[in-house]
C-alpha cells in the first residue's frame, strides 16, 4: 500500500518519520517528483533500485535543506561556493568530491568518490528535508525507462504498492529535472535541465559540454565507475589460498578473505553492501598481496540485475567501460 500524504505539518512529520525508519517516500520538489530514501542508509538506497527497477547502479543525486548541510558531505571548492549562492535553492546539482566523513551510503554515490548534492527550491521539499535531518538520495519517482512524475498521480501510477508514501505536494513548477555540474576539476555540463548553461557560464566562465548520454562516461572526465584494483574473477565455485573472496550464500571455504554480502542470499542486502565489500577486500588484498577478488555466482533476478551489471564491469578487463 502506498499512503497519500497530505502537504501539510502532519504529512511532512509522517513523510520524515517514514524516511528516518528507513522506508521510501516520492516528494514533490520543483523540478520532478523524487523517490526518497535517506541516503546514510545503505538498505533504504538499496530498496530505491529495487523499487524503480533499474537494471544498473547508477549515482543518485542527495538532496538538503540548505548549502551548509550539502557541503558538510562533499568538499566545496570556490566555483561550488559561488553556484550555490547564485542558484541554491534551485534546480542545480553539483558534483563534489566526497569528505571521508561523509556518512552517505557508498551505494548512493555507486561507489565514486563524488557525490551529486542539490537543494531543492520547493518549499515542502525543504519542509520535509529539513525534518528528515540527514540527507535524501531521490531519483525521479518513476519505473525504469518511463517518463518523470510532476504530479503525485502520476508517482501512484508508476511506484504504487512499491514505495511506502507520496508526499502530494501538487504539480511540479520545472517539469525538467535539474541541471549537473560536475565542479571536481574543470566544469562539465553533465545534464543540461532546469538551469541553462549560460546562466552558469555567465557567472563562472565557460563550462565543458558532456556528450548526451556519456555523463559517467567521457574519457577523462571521471572515473566511469569505482572499479577495484585488483582483479575480479566472476561466478567462482573454488576459491584459491591467495584470493579473497565475496562470498554470496554459504561461502566457499579456503579464501585468504571473506566478505559476506549476504549470508541468507538476500538480494537487496548484498546491493547495500556490495560497494563497501569491493572497496574492504581490494585494500586488505593490496596489503596482503593476495592476486584477486574471486565473486560467488549472483542470481540475476530483482537486483542481481545491477549487482551483476556493476560486478560486470569490475570483472571487464581495464580501459573498457
Ligand atoms: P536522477 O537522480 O535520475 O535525476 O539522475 C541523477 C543524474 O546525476 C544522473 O545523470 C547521474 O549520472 C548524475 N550523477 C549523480 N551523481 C554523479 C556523480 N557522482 N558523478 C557524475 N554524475 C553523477
Ligand atoms: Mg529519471
Amino acid at each position: 500500500m502506498t499512503e497519500t500524504l497530505a502537504a501539510d505539518e502532519a504529512g511532512i512529520a509522517a513523510a520524515a518519520g517514514l524516511l528516518r525508519a528507513g522506508r521510501l517516500v516520492a516528494f514533490g520538489t520543483e523540478t520532478v517528483y523524487g523517490l526518497g530514501g535517506d541516503a546514510t542508509n545503505a538498505a533504504a538506497v538499496a530498496a530505491i533500485f529495487a523499487a524503480k527497477g533499474r537494471p544498473r547502479f547508477n549515482p543518485l543525486i542527495c538532496h538538503y535543506p540548505d548549502a551548509d548541510s550539502a557541503f558538510a558531505d562533499v568538499v566545496a571548492n570556490d566555483l561550488a561556493r559561488i553556484v550555490a549562492a547564485a542558484f541554491w535553492p534551485g534546480p542545480l546539482t553539483l558534483v563534489l568530491p566526497r569528505r571521508p566523513e561523509c556518512p552517505v551510503a557508498l551505494l548512493a554515490g555507486a561507489g565514486l568518490g563524488t557525490l551529486a548534492v542539490r537543494v531543492p527550491a520547493h518549499q515542502l521539499a525543504r519542509a520535509l528535508l529539513r525534518a528528515v535531518d540527514r540527507p535524501v538520495a531521490a531519483p525521479s519517482a518513476n519505473r525504469s525507462g518511463q517518463v518523470s512524475p510532476t504530479t503525485a498521480g502520476h508517482v501512484r501510477d508508476g511506484l504504487g504498492g512499491r514505495i511506502d508514501a507520496v508526499l502530494d505536494s501538487g504539480p511540479c513548477a520545472v517539469g525538467v529535472e535539474s541541471t549537473v555540474l560536475d565542479l571536481g576539476d574543470t566544469p562539465v555540463l553533465l545534464r543540461p535541465g532546469g538551469v541553462t548553461q549560460e546562466a552558469l557560464e555567465a557567472l563562472i566562465g565557460p563550462i565543458a559540454r558532456a556528450a548526451p548520454g556519456a555523463a559517467l562516461k567521457g574519457p577523462g572526465m571521471l572515473a566511469s565507475h569505482y572499479a577495484p584494483s585488483l582483479p575480479v574473477r566472476l561466478a567462482a565455485t573454488s576459491v584459491a589460498a591467495d584470493e579473497a573472496l565475496l562470498a554470496f550464500g554459504a561461502p566457499l571455504a579456503g579464501a585468504a578473505a571473506t566478505f559476506q554480502l549476504s549470508a541468507a542470499g538476500d538480494l537487496r542486502e548484498a546491493a547495500a553492501r556490495l560497494f563497501d565489500g569491493l572497496r574492504r577486500l581490494d585494500e586488505e588484498g593490496a596489503r596482503r598481496g593476495l592476486v584477486g577478488i574471486a565473486v560467488m555466482d549472483i542470481p540475476g533476478r530483482g537486483l542481481g540485475e545491477a549487482i551483476n551489471d556493476r560486478l560486470g564491469r569490475a570483472a571487464a578487463p581495464r580501459g573498457n567501460d
